[in-house]
């Protein structure tokens, strides 16, 4: 009797919060097929993976094979608001050193090897590098887990193809300038990815056909990707939360939104990659107090690239004399971690202001939570035009092109009045809460994501 394991898939995430948490979604996904999985990764990142992880039982966690392999040291300077843009700069030697994870990830492979009848490398598209020895080990093959729109996928791909037309896409022509959006070092490292990504067996999207079946669709097309397999699985994040006010670990975010009318309140948090600096957190602070909408406002430093490293001088951002004593009982202000998926999953949460990072989007559309859309950097203009052009569940606080702005608090309170109290914010409301039905729908009986997620197992266990 065949005593190898079927097959076994190992997961190679990319170094920043947005991606550690979006393969260790997908990671829970397939352990629940009882497949075997291994997440790669050095010790910290898995530390902060694992620590961070949200919305699913401890168990599945504990199923998940986790290999802390070595890295170099590397500087893990803290994050610079004045850079001169919102890219996190401060985050390139953990990205750089997490390119030496190649070496043990092919031991990896190859001991895995004689085990299994089949290894599939699902990898982040900005560690191909990584894991490009793949290719020598027989019974392997990799696969790219794309953890960014399709929408934003289809426009680099359409772009190098000389910007083709066709129906339904003239939104492309006009979407923002990619200035400011990164810097030289970063586009070197992902362009070293791309003649790695040629051996992928196929492409796996954090997205659903609700939200971008046009451009699902168009990727498809044989001309756009040759003719690689694609499955839309997303939302990879869990849609059914245990919000229950029974635990005595429940978060006081989520204690004093139990305490708030239903739909009320606006959500604010950016990520874990963006430093605002002070001069643009005192016009939030007076915007968010002069709209008079209650809010939770997640006011925390950017990620380090080692994020337990301690910093010598925390640094706390300063907020208008008296603001927080002033605010007590309308806002609530977070300064460490917050519970982003349960915030956005809670019936008092009617809007989030955000910088439209993807997984933001796509928890806040799933959960059917409208968006103002204030993005700072990456992907996150043109996830922007998706939130609100396209999908129309959004509004825009301010435009790309004034990005090196400081946006007034008069700005700030317009875009939060037009989200939480106008006509035009209750047609997007509902057409979030629309979405965000047909969302969950797709992951759950006989939905599309959970159809190609099927087909995905399938396929890997053929
Ligand atoms: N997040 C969270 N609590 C926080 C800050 C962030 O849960 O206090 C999570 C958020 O839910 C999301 C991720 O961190 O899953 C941030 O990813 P996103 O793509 O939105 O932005 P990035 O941090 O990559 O810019």
């Amino acid at each position: 009797m065949d005593q190898k394991a079927p097959v076994v898939v190992v997961v190679v995430p990319f170094p920043a919060q947005g991606h550690l948490n979006q393969l260790l979604h997908f990671c829970c996904l397939i352990s629940s097929y009882g497949i075997p999985v291994h997440y790669v990764g050095s010790a910290t990142h898995n530390r902060q993976a694992k620590d961070r992880v949200h919305g699913w039982d401890p168990l599945t966690i504990s199923n998940i094979h986790f290999h802390d392999f070595p890295i170099p040291p590397f500087l893990t300077p803290p994050p610079n608001p004045h850079a001169p843009n919102r890219f996190p700069v401060h985050l390139q030697p953990a990205f750089d050193a997490s390119s030496q994870l190649r070496d043990p990830l092919a031991a990896l492979l190859r001991s895995l090897s004689p085990t299994s009848r089949r290894i599939a490398v699902v990898h982040d598209p900005l560690m191909a590098f990584t894991a490009q020895d793949a290719v020598s080990v027989t019974n392997a093959e990799t696969y790219t887990l794309h953890g960014v729109s399709a929408f934003v996928v289809f426009y680099h791909i359409w772009k190098s193809f000389g910007k083709p037309t066709f129906p339904g896409i003239a939104i492309l022509n006009d979407l923002p300038s990619l200035a400011g959006c990164s810097t030289d070092q970063f586009l070197g490292f992902i362009a070293r990815q791309y003649e790695y990504m040629k051996f992928d067996s196929g492409h796996i999207y954090n997205t659903c056909r609700p939200m971008e079946g046009v451009f699902l669709d168009l990727l498809a097309q044989e001309q756009f990707t040759g003719n690689k397999k694609q499955w839309a699985i997303g939302p990879l994040n869990p849609i059914v939360l245990d919000t229950s006010l029974d635990s005595d670990r429940r978060h006081k975010c989520l204690e004093w939104l139990d305490k708030q009318a239903p739909g009320s309140v606006l959500y604010v948090a950016f990520g874990t990659t963006v430093s605002i600096p002070d001069d643009q957190i005192m016009e939030i602070a007076i915007g968010l107090e002069s709209s008079k909408q209650r809010f939770i406002w997640v006011l925390r430093e950017a990620d380090k690239g080692d994020i337990y490293v301690e910093e010598e001088e925390a640094g706390k951002a300063k907020l208008p004399n008296g603001y927080e004593e002033r605010v007590e009982g309308v806002g609530l202000i977070e300064r460490d971690w917050a519970p982003q998926l349960e915030i956005l999953a809670h019936p008092s949460t009617g809007g989030f202001l955000s910088h439209c990072g993807w997984n933001s989007c796509i928890e806040s559309i799933s959960m059917g939570v409208p968006i103002a859309a204030w993005p700072m950097h990456s992907d996150q203009p043109r996830n922007t035009i998706l939130v609100t052009e396209v999908l129309k569940v959004g509004v825009v606080v301010r435009e790309w092109a004034q990005r090196d702005e400081v946006v007034p608090s008069a700005t700030i309170e317009s875009a939060i009045s037009k989200l939480m109290v106008s006509e035009e914010g209750e047609g997007m409301r509902r057409r979030a809460e629309e979405l965000g039905c047909a969302v969950r729908e797709s992951v759950s009986g006989d939905g599309a994501s959970r159809i190609e997620l099927e087909s995905f197992i399938a396929h890997i266990s053929r």
